[in-house]
């Protein structure tokens, strides 16, 4: 099956074809925090590794326009539910895990690839008190822009310590020059936004592909969830008896997919798949109780979830308990 859109390629063919007037604008930044001085940056500890959430910023994502129901209307049942207009404030969320001996970031934002109320990870790192030269890993959950575009800034690595990691499938996919031949044009974008943020880093011989399921470092793990693109990966942090999963894109609108899990989004490469993905990611955290962090839920995007009989729920973490 064809990849479907990213994000920021939509975005631009939606203001190109003047499909929508704007459908990427500044939305309010997330309310202060009284754990930290900077509103973008949130701290917890999982054994004996420090997490950190880190914002990137902001977005109004058009869910009329990018969301699939299973039901007609089912999606604006659902906003309606939860306050949320149809163009819902979106999180972009980064997370470093600092285990005591290597500082390790977990995706990247999307440095100055998708305007100006995104690209905000790199003051939150300083904010949280670390320089990017002093990032030992960056551990890629997929190679969308707003994943990758906050890796290198006019050809040059914007963390020139980090070793990189990727998935090979991930990889394989995005850095193919055949497979961006292949793609309709809005989604060639991508691909060039992918190998210019990863090409410092292939130059300098620092871009490592690892296999599903593969240990990276001890406590963390490489779990493949395939279908939002095609080496989708989850990490999966242990420290000390205590767990949390890294989701990536598992979940773009918290306020309608998890009520329905159905509900996909047009960036996913294989709807299908995507879907499975979540339903297999919903269960088992409810299951287990474990942390997640995610990219696209409310920053800090960190919380647990549960079930409420027809569905699942978020419950963010309490911003002022620690
Ligand atoms: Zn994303």
């Amino acid at each position: 099956m064809r990849p479907r859109l990213s994000l920021p390629a939509l975005a631009a063919a939606m203001i190109a074809t003047g499909t929508v007037a704007l459908p990427i604008q500044a939305s309010a930044t997330t309310e202060p925090s009284s754990q930290t001085a900077s509103p973008g940056v949130y701290r917890m500890t999982l054994g004996a590794f420090t997490i950190i959430a880190l914002s990137d910023g902001s977005f109004d994502l058009p869910t009329d326009q990018l969301l699939i129901e299973p039901r007609p209307g089912e999606v604006k049942e659902l906003l309606d539910r939860a306050g949320l207009p149809a163009a819902v404030p979106t999180a972009i969320n980064a997370f470093l895990i600092d285990t005591g001996t290597k500082r390790i970031l977990v995706d990247a934002g999307s440095g100055a690839l998708l305007g100006p109320s995104l690209g905000k990870l790199l003051d939150n790192l300083r904010a949280a008190g670390y320089r990017p030269e002093q990032i030992d890993e960056l551990l890629l959950t997929h190679l969308h822009p707003d994943h990758v575009g906050g890796l290198a800034d006019g050809g040059r690595m914007t963390f020139p310590n980090a070793v990189i990691r990727v998935d090979r499938s991930e990889a394989g996919f995005w850095l193919d020059k055949a497979n961006r031949s292949r793609v309709d044009d809005s989604v060639k974008g991508s691909f060039d936004a992918a190998l210019t943020s990863l090409q410092p880093y292939i130059a300098a011989g620092r871009l490592k592909q690892f296999e599903p399921g593969e240990k990276l470092e001890p406590g963390i793990m490489a779990v493949a969830m395939p279908g939002h693109t095609a080496g989708h990966t989850v990490y999966r942090i242990e420290s000390r008896g205590q767990t949390m999963m890294m989701w990536g894109d598992i979940v773009h609108v918290a306020a309608v997919q998890f009520p329905d899990p159905r509900i996909t989004i047009h960036f996913d490469s294989v709807t299908g798949e995507a879907e499975a993905a979540r339903e297999t990611a919903f269960g088992d955290a409810t299951r287990k109780g474990y942390w997640v962090a995610a990219s696209h839920i409310a920053f800090p995007g960190i919380g647990h979830v549960g079930s409420d009989g027809t569905g699942y729920m978020w419950k963010p973490a309490d911003r002022n308990a620690r």
